[in-house]
């Protein structure tokens, strides 16, 4: 029987939670473009409920013991000591999140000769080292769209409350202040700025869409061209690479996987091109961006601003200089573990898990390796080092 070791982030320091904000959530009947929601056989969860902490188990517990296989549940993943690493050497499966991502290294993949599927209960499988997968014939799969419009939510958030200087204006009234001065002088209107997203993939497009009504003007740049009538109905301007587009923006929203041709994208050089006073939001991976980079433009006025969820490594060190740099708005990696994202990946992960265990195979679009290459999704959207 197989063990599947999954690692999720802590519960909440009070405790993991008796009730919730809101009674269940909203029924959805699919994703935008026609993509069913994932369909596993049954769920042993109360939609609604915290799945992503350890205590939550992404609800799995009774449907893996019940088909008589392992389930170990761990936040512990750093150093070789950790239960992680401990309990790596015979596992077949390894779920992991990207908010507390445990990182499959080529090192860490060598120590896992039985390792057979790496899961990742949620979106953006670059924690796990793809070439690695593809030679030790590991199955690399996320739940493709689970969170995609969480995330596009995030980003309009993130959008707004840094143009409009919110908040630092909200924390004017923390302190017990009416400072309206302080609170307006960095404050902007978004309508009749210029927009850009850096991919048009799920969440790129959502985006697009969640801002045409503000009356920006958009712009888009991605390896493969959206429709035409897409591009109409929506005003869109198509660049052929970022570094074409960023001159052309005050708000750049990037949300490409993190793969050999994103790397280290936002450095300085990418960074003096933009508009001086442009705001940055990243919630794809931190390593897009070249972190001290990010400091020395917000410090010097070229960025007015950088929002964001993304971090490396994760959780981030306290002195990372995100935390404290000057005109930010960072969360925790939280974008699309919201309460309502966390119902999709869970049962987009049992669905997964059916199918493996099964032998039947996974759906198309939740691969990234398989059978020894780039397949599925990530056929279409990664790359890989060699
Ligand atoms: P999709 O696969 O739908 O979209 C990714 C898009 O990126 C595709 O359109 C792809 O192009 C494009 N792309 C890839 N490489 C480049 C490049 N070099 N230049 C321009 N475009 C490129 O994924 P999602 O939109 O759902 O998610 C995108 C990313 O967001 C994830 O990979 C993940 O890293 C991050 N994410 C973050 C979350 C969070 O909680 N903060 C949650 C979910 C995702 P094409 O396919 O046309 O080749």
């Amino acid at each position: 029987m197989a063990k599947v070791l999954c690692v999720l982030y802590d519960d909440p320091i009070d405790g993991y939670p008796k009730t919730y904000a809101r009674d269940g959530l909203p029924v959805l009947n699919g994703y935008p473009g026609g993509q069913t929601l994932p369909t596993p056989s049954a769920i042993d969860f109360t939609p609604g409920e915290l799945l992503g902490s350890v205590s939550g188990e992404l609800g799995l517990r009774a449907f893996l013991e019940g088909l008589g296989h392992g389930l170990v549940v761990t936040s512990d993943k750093e150093g070789p000591d950790s239960e992680f690493d401990r309990h790596l050497a015979d596992a077949e499966v390894v779920i992991s999140q990207p908010f507390w991502p445990a990182y499959l290294t080529a090192e860490r993949i060598e120590k896992a000769p039985n390792l057979k599927l790496a899961l990742t209960a949620g979106i953006g499988s670059d924690h796990v080292d793809l070439d690695a997968a593809i030679a030790h014939g590991v199955t690399v799969a996320e739940v493709t769209f689970c969170n995609s419009i969480s995330v596009a939510e995030h980003v309009v958030m993130m959008i707004l409350s840094l143009v409009r200087n919110y908040l630092p204006s909200h924390e004017w009234v923390r302190r017990g202040g009416w400072n309206i001065a302080d609170s307006v002088a960095r404050s902007y209107d978004l309508e009749g700025m210029d927009v850009g997203t850096v991919a048009a993939g799920r969440i790129g497009l959502a985006v697009l869409r969640r801002l045409a009504p503000f009356d920006v003007r958009l712009h888009y740049t991605d390896r493969h061209r959206l429709p035409a009538a897409v591009e109409e109905e929506l005003g869109l301007t198509f660049h052929a690479s970022t570094q074409d587009m960023v001159p052309h923006c005050d708000v750049v929203t990037i949300n490409a996987p993190l793969h050999p041709e994103t790397q280290g994208l936002f450095g300085d050089e990418l960074l003096g091109t933009m508009r001086r006073g442009a705001y940055l939001i990243n919630t794809a991976r931190a390593l897009i961006t070249d972190r001290d980079a990010i400091v020395r433009a917000l410090e010097s006025g070229q960025l007015a601003g950088y929002a964001g969820d993304v971090w490396y490594p994760q959780p981030a060190p306290s002195d990372h200089p995100w935390r404290t740099m000057p005109h930010q708005g960072m969360t925790p990696h939280i974008s699309g573990s919201s309460l309502s994202a966390q119902a999709r990946y869970a049962a987009g992960t049992r669905e997964i898990l059916e199918s493996y265990f099964a032998a039947a195979p996974i759906r198309d679009e939740y691969l990234i390796v398989d059978a020894g290459k780039l397949a599925g999704t990530g056929a279409h959207s990664y790359s890989t080092r060699s």
